[in-house]
């Protein structure tokens, strides 16, 4: 018997006493879903593949049917130990890292291009953008990610200008990746079942417009302008850069947007446009 023999039901019973809801650990079971994930994965032609939060290892087995090297980052101990235990000493180019996402040191494969690195996880959602968000920070030549997160979170990736979900993570998600919907997932596809749906995102890298010092106020930009989301950008952005409310005006005008435009209705392209007037 080889640990593909195993199916998710097998391994996630090794640690069915072991559950701790405060680190998120609802386990998939569905190996449909960690079929798809691991191909949308597979699809984007990586060569290293980092998952963080193996947990019981299902999302993982399914990674290593793509025959890749795999480094997982896991922070609970048990499940550290039980992936190093089950996985390592059968699977070839096989690393566990025991830390946490938001501050352990990560593998330097993923700062080499040519190890075309790749991110998969089913994100502790607690964490999940902030997750995200380190490894844009890093700038690492990733050739993309597939997230699961909870389906609000989700919808606020994907969400467009107007639409009800529209918020800083559309934004500034939408500047560095193009963000697809691969699937929503029910909550009995996991044990325990969390509360709600989850979805899957596949993140594809945009060839970015602006310099790294320019993204930095990019995204302070976008945060001023939705900090006061029901008022107009003009009253927004008041203060910002050390304009005040007529300059900013005088600013928006200049680009064709009227005094009464929300940061709402924008795309991150108009935010780009705006930050070039400064
Ligand atoms: N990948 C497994 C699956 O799909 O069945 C488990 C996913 S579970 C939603 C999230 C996993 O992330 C758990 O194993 C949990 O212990 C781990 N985790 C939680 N917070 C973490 C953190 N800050 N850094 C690394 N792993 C974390």
């Amino acid at each position: 018997m080889t640990i593909f023999d195993l199916t998710p039901q097998d391994l996630v019973e090794n640690l069915r006493r072991r559950l701790k809801k405060s680190l998120g650990q609802n386990f998939l079971l569905d190996e449909n879903i960690t079929r798809l994930i691991a191909r949308e994965a597979d699809n984007l032609n990586p060569h290293h593949i980092l998952e963080i939060g193996p947990g019981a290892g299902a999302l993982t087995l399914a990674l290593c049917k793509l025959n890749r090297p795999i480094t997982v980052l896991e922070k609970d101990d048990h499940c550290a130990r039980f992936i190093q235990n089950t996985f390592a000493p059968e699977i070839p180019d096989f690393d566990v890292i025991h830390g946490d996402a938001l501050d352990a040191e990560l593998p330097a494969f993923l700062s080499d291009p040519l190890a075309r690195p790749i991110l998969v996880s089913n994100l502790p959602y607690n964490v999940a953008s902030q997750i995200y968000f380190r490894f844009i920070d890093a700038d690492y030549p990733l050739v993309g990610m597939v997230l699961m997160f909870q389906r609000e979170v989700a919808q606020r990736y994907l969400a467009r200008p107007g639409a009800k979900h529209y918020s800083i993570l559309s934004v500034v998600g939408q500047y560095y990746h193009d963000i697809e919907h691969v699937t929503d997932v029910s909550p009995e596809c996991f044990r325990p079942a969390p509360k709600v749906t989850s979805t899957v995102l596949k993140f594809v890298p945009r060839k970015r417009e602006l310099s790294h010092e320019e993204e930095l106020q990019f995204r302070k930009l976008v945060h001023a302008a939705f900090a006061l989301r029901r008022k107009t950008l003009v009253n927004s952005l008041s203060g910002f850069a050390g304009l005040d409310k007529t300059a900013w005006t005088q600013k928006l005008s200049s680009i064709g947007l009227d005094e009464n435009t929300r940061a709402e209705s924008l795309g991150f392209k108009d935010f780009i446009r705006i930050l070039r007037t400064i």
